[in-house]
């Protein structure tokens, strides 16, 4: 669906609404006939949810994403509505719901595989602290934020003007409470308040800005981008688990490339892949950023085309550079397999510090780069087992990327794609001149690897 005439409507509407557009003291009310949000670009479970909590005497909104989405003319990943309903309220009106939350109580309601998150308004930080109820560290971060709030209030604890558009049920019209439409027509993404404040008050804002700067095609405005740098530190006081979640909404999302520019463009990039960043800033052939840039370009491919994405091909091939360092070092000390697995574990162990990564990923990340070897030996029976193995598939197409981002890998993606496309009597065929290829290295007193074998001296034959 494309919105003809947003562009008039909402310049007609900024003209009218002019004078509101610098506070967040009142909304300025975007009337239906103003603006292009129609029910039907609304899920019919969210809406049946909005007239409830309506009939039943509640306010009820869309907000956030949502509503920017639709305006932008994207499809909205999920919808979310505010309420003056009291969790248990809410709980009580939909007998498909469930109460989530430890800290701040939400509701889910359920219809099949979709969920509506219904939240109570919240208040903003500074009622907040007066009240007692929400508390700040000793670095001014939000430790505690739960008070219930006015919908005023919720608006000005959101993060960016254009994710605190309201879209009212009784009447179909949009609340604006900090000059988001002027904004989405601008792409511009504007921090509400104090930027430094609500930076300190939750880091991740920070990442936020990033990912939907790179994901709607926005650019930072000024004050918003401009503490970045300075304050970009606080990120690493924040929970692993959490980064690691950030990390998936910014790089499988579909704009993972843009995504990475970006962070690494505001110092960002090294509080979630701290090590891959330093390399990064070493990487005199650009090699590193090639493989990074080609593991973007190709997950936001896929996405595109609606095929499924892991986190565990991101993580293998972020960490990669840095488990080929260890792994040189580490083969000075032991025979090559066992040094790529001690050089997998210090790879992750370090970057576990930055970032989560649970432990069904992790042991994949891990099969993945012992394939990277295993791939070469392709003799006997080996390249019908490997085609085999379960993590085949991921590790071939990491294969493919390396050499993508011009690594010499002497022919062995075209050999593995050649392979998977022949009938058994080529397959045999290659498999054969591999088995060649391999006696003539063993007869040229190299091994697999290329490198001279230690054969240890025959013992002397004694006569008895
Ligand atoms: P997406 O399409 O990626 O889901 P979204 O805007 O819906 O984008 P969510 O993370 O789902 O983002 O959050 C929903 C809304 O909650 C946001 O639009 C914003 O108003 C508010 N919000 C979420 N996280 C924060 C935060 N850290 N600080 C302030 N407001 C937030
Ligand atoms: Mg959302």
């Amino acid at each position: 669906m494309v919105f003809k005439g947003i562009k008039t409507r909402v310049k007609n509407l900024l003209s009218r609404s002019a004078s509101q557009d610098s506070d967040l003291n009142g909304p300025a009310v975007i009337t239906r006939d103003n603006h292009p949000v129609s029910r039907k670009l609304i899920s019919n479970n969210a809406l049946k949810v909005l007239y409830r909590l309506e009939s039943a005497g509640f306010q009820a909104y869309l907000v956030g994403g949502c509503i920017r989405d639709v305006l932008l003319d994207h499809k909205p990943k999920d919808f979310d509505i505010a309420t003056n309903a009291h969790p248990e309220q809410i709980h009580k009106l939909f007998r498909n719901s469930r109460l989530i939350g430890r800290r701040f109580k939400l509701v889910h309601v359920h219809f099949g595989r979709e969920i509506i998150e219904v939240a109570t308004f919240r208040a903003g930080h500074q009622s907040e602290q007066k009240s007692n109820k929400s508390a700040t560290n000793d670095s001014g971060m939000l430790v505690r934020d739960n008070v219930y709030g006015t919908v005023e209030e919720d608006a000005s604890r959101r993060d960016f003007t254009a994710n605190a558009l309201y879209y009212s049920i009784s009447d179909f019209s949009i609340h604006d409470y900090g000059q988001g439409m002027k904004d989405i027509q601008a792409k511009t993404l504007r921090m509400i308040g104090d930027p430094r404040v609500r930076y300190q008050e939750d880091p991740v804002r920070m990442l936020r800005a990033v990912r939907f700067a790179a994901k709607l095609g926005f650019s930072i405005e000024e004050k918003t981008k401009e503490p970045i740098a300075d304050m970009a530190s606080l990120l690493a006081n924040i929970p692993s688990a959490r980064l690691f979640d950030e990390v998936l909404k910014l790089f499988q999302s579909g704009h993972a490339e843009n995504s990475f520019n970006l962070l690494r463009e505001h110092g960002l990039f090294k509080f979630l892949f701290p090590e891959t960043d330093e390399l990064l800033n070493q990487d005199d052939d650009g090699y590193i950023e090639r493989l990074i840039q080609a593991t973007c370009r190709n997950t936001d491919i896929r996405i595109k085309s609606n095929k499924p994405v892991t986190p565990i091909f991101l993580f293998a091939s972020f960490l990669w550079p840095k488990v080929v360092q260890h792994w040189q070092e580490q083969k000075q000390f032991m025979p090559p397999i066992p040094a790529l697995t001690k050089a997998s574990h210090l790879a992750l162990d370090s970057q576990v510090k930055a970032t989560a990564i649970p432990r069904r990923f992790s042991t994949a990340i891990k099969e993945i780069w012992d394939l990277q070897t295993r791939l070469e030996r392709r003799n006997g029976r080996k390249a019908y087992q490997l085609a085999e193995h379960p993590r085949f598939r991921a590790a071939y197409d990491f294969v493919l990327l390396r050499e993508q981002a011009g690594e010499d890998l002497k022919g062995l993606g075209t050999w593995w794609t050649d392979f998977q496309n022949s009938d058994d009597h080529l397959k045999q065929k290659m498999v054969s001149r591999a088995n060649n290829q391999d006696r003539n290295k063993r007869s040229s007193g190299k091994n697999r690897n290329g490198q001279s074998r230690n054969r240890k001296p025959r013992k002397p034959k004694t006569d008895t």
